[in-house]
């Protein structure tokens, strides 16, 4: 059975002390929760002190972005090597990455590669426009998303996907349970064809867009959907620890 996950992907927002403080608070709560992986993608500034105050904890951090060079004149730039110290997971491929930054699934591929090299966990992010989601072509997007990211690989050993549909993150207007099921699962069956049935079904793959306490157990409920990366409501305490505990309590039920 794969082990389901919630991330937390707080985007541009909290200074090192107010991330210092957010954690705080989540802290205790998070920790007692078990049997999922709770991940928090604060800023790279705020990565360090995090993990301070996570060590000896369950819960687990992601960074939010990486650069695919090892070192050297790259101005404002994080490399590999810095992260692998820092964190266990870093997501690739955010669409606001490939909107506001120009990433194109060459880059993607790349950033994939680099991550892998230093054994850090890709969360790599897929999914469609909403003009491309009403012309019916969700599937053709998000094959072809895939197949330049990990054109070249090897199984991604690690690699970990997130559906996030465009028009659902940040609007406040979610996919359906059974909408994100369905491209999961196919995504799912893209990556048997390419990898295998074996790693397809080992591989987890997330559901993302506006994930709050009041719709998780949609997303979660579904078969193919591993769990969840959260943007705006992994910032509210009380909504993080939900969705999270929410996901742990399915997962008992399945698991008997
Ligand atoms: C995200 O940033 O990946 C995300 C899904 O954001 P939100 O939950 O706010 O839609």
């Amino acid at each position: 059975m794969r082990t389901p996950m919630i991330a937390g992907n707080w985007k541009m927002n909290t200074t090192v002390s107010e991330a210092i403080e957010l954690v705080n608070e989540m802290l205790l709560g998070l920790d007692k929760i078990d049997n999922i992986d709770k991940v928090i993608c604060p800023p790279f500034i705020s990565l360090a002190a995090v993990r301070e105050l996570t060590k000896g904890s369950s819960i687990k951090l992601g960074a939010q972005n990486i650069y695919f060079k090892e070192k050297g004149a790259y101005t404002g730039e994080i490399s590999p090597l810095m992260l692998a110290d820092l964190c266990e997971f870093v997501i690739i491929g955010h669409s606001e990455r490939r909107l506001y930054f120009n990433e194109t699934g060459k880059i993607t591929n790349k950033k994939v590669q680099a991550a892998l090299k230093v054994k850090l966990k890709p969360i790599l992010c897929v999914g469609e426009k909403l003009e491309e989601n009403e012309a019916g072509r969700t599937e053709k997007i998000v094959t072809g998303q895939l197949s330049a990211s990990l054109a070249g690989l090897g199984y991604p050993n690690g690699l970990i996907i997130a559906y996030e549909p465009i028009w659902a993150i940040g609007t406040g207007k979610a996919a359906t349970g059974e909408q994100a099921n369905e491209t999961i699962g196919f995504i799912r069956q893209t990556i048997s064809q390419k990898y295998g049935r074996r790693i397809a079904q080992d591989l987890r793959i997330l559901y993302g867009g506006s994930v709050t306490a009041a719709n998780a157990t949609e997303f979660i409920n579904q078969p193919e959907i591993d769990g969840a990366l959260v943007g705006g409501a992994s910032l509210k305490v009380d909504q993080f620890l939900s969705i999270v505990k929410q996901a742990a309590e399915i997962r008992h039920c399945l698991s008997g």
